[in-house]
């Protein structure tokens, strides 16, 4: 069965490294804590993953995602980085990301990771509250994440920086605190997310025995606009629905997966996109090192986008950008009338104030970045292209 979309060579790769100190109460990614046994094993399963895709590839973007990538010890990161510059170079002025737990933010890592490459560490740093920290089950402290941070600072120019807000508890006095101390930190990047208790994760338990509440709507949507608010007065470009760049440093991995470009992907639970064909490798760990030691392919589910599909989800992903879609571009490069297709919705969330549009171009308004969520099924679903 043959893509319906041209060819596209990817010019970016995403690596999961699934594996953690110990699972934070939130957490339900692709990962397995206190299992350092298994990262040898993981290891040589990403190189016959990587043999098995068997490409050399120059890249635009790098992105080491987890999990937690500077868990691995000096050692199986230098594996990691040997293996991975056997099959990627980073193209000249390319933007290597490192995913990094603020405890792992020592010397001797951080100058491992740029002398292999690195030039971006994104931090999951979460708070600088010992008392929210803890109440997160993270194991570090405010102090440590400060340090982090200048040590960071001292290795790389572009130093992002994730903090979560709505943790159990919290004030909107509490998230501007934490708000103003991750703004004044030195970061060139800030991720802010409003915390959701996933199936999976261990809050999730505990909140259906109503062992915890979760911050009221109203409060959450306060703090959301509040950090908006705070970032953009503050200069901060808000580019996306939760990311906020300094000086220019937008994270330009995602923005592949926003403009809806082709990627790599390896790694458990990885998820690639290339011309229209949408897979991701089994999410177990241990499967996935089963898998490739018996020599078969990791990916476990496949499925070709049609035209439209790509169309669709083309749409929604670049709306999450504050720049918004241009329709015209949108028909022009994909053959269809995008706007008549749209426009039942695109008229009644316009008249309702959730987007607005200039000229052809269509974007969140602030009501509509509040609820965006919510918008995305009619785009999503709406009755068959051409
Ligand atoms: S450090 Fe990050 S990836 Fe690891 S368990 Fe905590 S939230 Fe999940």
């Amino acid at each position: 069965m043959r893509s319906t979309l041209a060819p596209e060579t990817p010019r970016s790769v995403y690596i999961h490294v699934p594996f953690c100190r110990h699972r934070c109460g939130y957490c339900n990614f692709t990962l397995v804590a206190g299992r350092d046994d298994l990262v040898d094993s993981f290891l040589d399963a990403l190189a016959i993953e990587l043999q098995q895709h068997g490409q050399t590839t120059e890249v635009d973007t790098i992105y080491l995602g987890g999990g937690t990538p500077t868990h691995l010890n000096v050692r199986h990161l230098r594996r990691l980085f040997a293996l991975l510059s056997k099959w990627f170079s980073l193209a000249k002025d390319g933007e290597w990301s490192c995913e990094a737990n603020p405890l792992d933010c020592v010397d001797e890592k951080l100058a491992l990771l740029r002398e292999c490459g690195v030039n971006r560490i994104s931090i999951g740093g979460q708070s600088f509250d010992d008392r929210k920290l803890s109440l997160l089950e993270r194991d570090h402290r405010g102090i440590d994440l400060d340090s982090a941070i200048t040590a960071s600072l001292e290795y790389f120019e572009s130093v992002s920086l994730d903090l979560i807000f709505a943790a159990p508890g919290e004030t909107l006095d509490s998230w501007q605190k934490d708000l103003r101390s991750g703004m004044s930190s030195g970061v060139t990047h800030l991720s802010t997310y409003g915390m959701t208790v996933e199936k999976g994760s261990a809050f999730y338990g505990r909140l259906s025995k109503a062992q915890f509440a979760e911050v009221d709507e109203e409060i959450q949507l306060a703090m959301y606009l509040s950090t908006i608010d705070q970032l953009t007065e503050a200069g901060w470009d808000h580019y996306e629905i939760s990311s906020f760049a300094k000086n220019g440093r937008r994270c330009r991995h995602n923005e592949v997966y926003w403009t809806g470009r082709s990627w790599l992907a390896f790694g458990p639970g990885a998820a690639r996109f290339v011309d229209g064909w949408r897979s991701v490798n089994h999410r177990s760990t241990t499967q996935y090192i089963r898998l490739l030691q018996k020599g078969c392919s990791p990916t476990v589910e496949l499925e070709q986008l049609s035209r439209e599909q790509c169309l669709r989800e083309k749409f929604v992903f670049g709306l999450r950008r504050l720049e918004g879609v241009d329709l015209t571009w949108l028909s022009q490069n994909w053959g269809s009338d995008v706007e008549q297709k749209f426009q039942p919705a695109l008229d009644e969330f316009i008249e309702r104030g959730w987007l607005s549009r200039s000229d052809s171009r269509i974007s969140l308004t602030r009501s509509g970045l509040v609820i965006s969520d919510s918008l995305w099924p009619r785009f999503l679903g709406e009755s068959s292209l051409p």
